[in-house]
């Protein structure tokens, strides 16, 4: 593992008047080059041939490095190039996606935005689970095995993303009816079926919290907040239930984008609880805890319990609604502030300060 002393001495030799942004172009790649440029920043986009033009169109990218494979971020000569060019990286959704852990921890000698330590416990849903518990929110209950199920619960495969590959099941016998269909379409193989994670179907709408953690300021800030836009279980209730019934319709889960939400305001006081209570754990497992965005992801029932099923330690993609502004990003800043922007800022504000260790790993 790349030791935090070697990145502390990268980032010593970086120009401090020339501290550049970059990130993989996909994801919020946008969202995060926005806000870089409109503090001062300079931008560098790791980018693929077929995608090059949104970045073009999108005039947000100073630098555009075309590669092959978002892999390649691992090469030596690009991360040589992202040294010269003073780059902090700021990871999103595709660097999960597409780069293994083991590469980010152990090959990326660029500074990232962000605590890599908390990389270990955001991919592995039993540490994360220790982690929300230990911060006291409600969780939905997990069944470590197919037997067990007395009532619906939502199978994820391992590694899925986005949503992609999630199906339901409502007893031990229509999990193995569901799972041999699967196998036998391809869909999914054997040694797979170890490892699905099931997890009790909350009955509510979700909802997805965007935070981000100051260090330099020792603050929780709730920046935004979005539910999500699925296909093709958001449009299933556009077909009668007879029709359903009828082609025996199963929810999938494939993330398409997002919608902006503002919430009950009486249920933000706990929301902000679970912010605080979440970083603070993160700061007991992790030191010195999150560092900049996270997002806590959330469905909320009709008894206004709020069960998080998830947590992801880095931007979400849903901060792209808050693009420009959000309703809760200007009851704290104004106009104009956002979740690429307000990384931007603690960057600015840690080079200006001379403190940028204390937020690059
Ligand atoms: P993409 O760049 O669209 O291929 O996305 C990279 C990764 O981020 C994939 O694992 C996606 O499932 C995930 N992702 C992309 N967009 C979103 C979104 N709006 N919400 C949640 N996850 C997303
Ligand atoms: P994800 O990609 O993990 O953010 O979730 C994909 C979809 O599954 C979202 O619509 C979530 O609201 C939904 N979902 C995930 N976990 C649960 C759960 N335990 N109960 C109900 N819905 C869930």
């Amino acid at each position: 593992m790349i030791e935090k002393e070697e990145i502390d001495r990268i980032i010593e030799e970086y120009d401090k008047e020339k501290i550049a942004v970059g990130t993989i172009g996909s994801h919020s790649a946008l969202n995060i080059f926005k806000g870089a440029k409109e503090e001062g920043l300079r931008t560098v986009c790791i980018c693929r041939e077929r995608d090059k033009i949104l970045y073009q169109r999108f005039p947000v990218a100073d630098e555009i490095i075309v590669v092959d494979d978002f892999s390649s971020l691992i090469d030596d000569e690009i991360q040589e190039k992202l040294r010269r060019l003073n780059v902090i990286l700021i990871p999103h959704g595709s660097f999960n996606a597409y780069i293994s852990m083991e590469e980010i921890l152990n090959s990326l000698y660029v500074p990232i935005f962000g605590n890599r330590k908390l990389l270990s416990w955001e991919i592995d849903r039993e540490k994360q689970r220790r982690w929300l518990q230990q911060a006291g929110l409600n969780l939905p209950k997990i069944f470590d095995n197919p037997e067990e199920i007395d009532r619906l619960v939502i199978a994820k495969f391992p590694g899925a993303r986005g949503g992609k590959g999630y199906f339901l099941a409502s007893s031990p016998e229509n999990f193995k009816e569901k799972t041999e269909k699967m196998i036998r379409y391809g869909q999914l193989k054997e040694e797979d079926l170890e490892r699905i994670y099931l997890q009790e179907y909350i009955l509510g709408v979700n909802a997805y919290f965007q935070y981000f953690h100051s260090i330099l300021n020792d603050e929780v800030e709730l920046l935004g907040m979005d539910k999500r836009y699925e296909s093709a279980v958001d449009s299933i209730g556009r077909i009668p239930a007879s029709e359903q019934l009828q082609i025996d319709l199963n929810p999938t889960y494939t993330i398409v984008g997002n919608i902006p939400i503002t919430l009950r305001e009486s249920l933000l006081p706990e929301v902000l609880r679970m912010g605080d209570n979440v970083v603070e754990v993160s700061k007991r497992i992790a030191p010195p805890g999150i560092i900049g965005p996270f997002c806590l992801e959330t469905i909320i029932t009709d008894k206004l319990e709020i069960y998080t099923f998830e947590i992801s330690a880095r931007i979400v993609a849903g901060s792209n609604v808050g693009i420009g502004t959000s309703p809760y990003a200007y009851l704290k800043y104004g106009e104009g502030m956002y979740m690429g922007r307000r990384i931007a800022m603690e960057i600015r504000h840690g080079s200006e300060r001379e403190e940028l260790e204390k937020i690059v790993y």
